[in-house]
């Protein structure tokens, strides 16, 4: 049974090939600790702890919640090959979030603190398990609340479908669990480097909204892995947007980058060959967009020109041209043009298969080859941009 997870998810969204790299074939870069790291980690188990401690009716002065992360947090940093500046630096920033977060919420009173950090494995939709880790839910009067911490210093809208969607999915499982229980589900987004809180109650509808969204993108994701398992090695492609590349650990391996990291024993062809083959395809690829241009300026001038002079034919020594009107027809309204040629028994003469759509149809298996075979002609053929 297959096991997701939302970052999961995230990261095929983000590209599905380096998904592949680390899902599929299991290659997981190592992670080195860094500050970042440490102080996402410490804040999230400082704030477990303080929750912990209020769920056992005790309120603990805020020296203490500050000693607790910093006991750790100076622990893990001093392994760090980092400067003291630094260190002090994301020092003070956290206890600054820690400090304006406690004073925001004491004295932490209506609250019933169900569950914090805790990590779920449930059964979403039909065998597709999802994993999870909750940072914090609460029970107030008969209504959930589901709080995540948000630690980056990205302006919240930047990713604020991305966390709602996310928390929307889990009051999937808070609603399934606490259904006896329950009135309403709130999402909760704590953004403790702006001190901005969202709080927005999760509806049916968006839950039945997002589950629906997810359920398709896990189900397309394995039928990818089959197809890759069987029969296609590029059923994982590259990102469509390169800016999800700046970070990306797989760089030496995905066939964007991996070039770039080559040495010369690795080029099949000599080296010199290919560099200087690289540089004449780009030079003579902007050649000809100049051509192109100079082509377009000429083409207006001559057939102003002949426009002028009643021309139909303009001739040079041996050579000459021809001005033809072209026309061509912009559809505005398909579905009424349609009618209309439906109406005048016309539709089938200018119907015409959309070779796009059925290229698409193939590569997603809705029809293969084989079907059409001897009806369509389906050739690959590699370019370069
Ligand atoms: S470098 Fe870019 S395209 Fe290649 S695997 Fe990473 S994110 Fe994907």
């Amino acid at each position: 049974m297959p096991l997701y997870s939302f970052s999961q998810i995230q990261k095929y969204l983000n590209c599905p090939l380096s998904y592949k790299f680390y899902y599929v074939d299991g290659k997981k870069p190592e992670w080195e600790e860094n500050l970042h790291l440490i102080l996402w980690t410490e804040v999230h188990s400082a704030l477990e702890w303080l929750y912990n401690e209020i769920n056992n009716f005790r309120k603990p002065a805020y020296k203490q919640l500050e000693q607790v992360f910093l006991n750790s947090f100076n622990k893990k940093s001093s392994k760090l090959d980092e400067e003291p500046e630094k260190i002090e630096e994301f020092l003070t920033r956290w206890k600054y979030y820690l400090k304006s977060f406690y004073d925001k919420h004491y004295p932490f009173e209506d609250i019933k603190v169900v569950w914090t950090e805790v990590r779920l494995t449930i059964d979403l939709w039909d065998n597709i398990k999802f994993q999870w880790i909750i940072d914090r839910l609460d029970k107030k009067q008969d209504n959930f609340i589901l709080t995540d911490y948000k630690t980056n210093k990205n302006l919240p809208p930047e990713d604020k479908t991305l966390y709602e969607e996310q928390l929307t999915l889990y009051g999937l499982w808070v609603k399934q669990k606490y259904w006896k229980y329950l009135n309403k589900i709130y999402g909760n987004l704590v953004y403790l480097h702006f001190e901005i809180q969202d709080f927005w109650e999760i509806t049916e509808q968006r839950m039945q909204e997002i589950s629906e969204k997810y359920k398709n993108i896990v189900l397309e994701i394995e039928q990818k892995k089959a197809e890759y398992n069987l029969w296609d090695e590029d059923a994982f492609p590259t990102t469509s947007d390169t800016s999800h590349c700046r970070f990306c650990d797989y760089k030496e391996i995905c066939p964007l980058f991996a070039h770039q990291f080559w040495s010369i024993d690795d080029f099949e062809l000599p080296d010199d060959m290919v560099r200087k083959l690289i540089d004449e395809y780009v030079q003579l690829n902007k050649q000809k967009k100049d051509i192109e241009n100079t082509l377009n300026q000429n083409k207006e001038i001559l057939i102003k020109f002949a426009k002028k002079n009643k021309l139909k034919k303009i001739y040079w020594n041996e050579n000459n041209l021809s001005v033809v009107n072209y026309k061509w027809v912009k559809i505005l309204n398909k579905d009424k043009l349609k009618e209309k040629l439906e109406k005048l028994w016309f539709l089938k003469d200018v119907l015409e298969v959309d070779r796009f759509k059925l290229k698409k149809m193939i590569d997603t298996w809705k029809i293969t080859n084989t079907d059409l075979e001897n009806i369509i002609d389906y050739t690959e053929t590699l370019g370069l941009r």
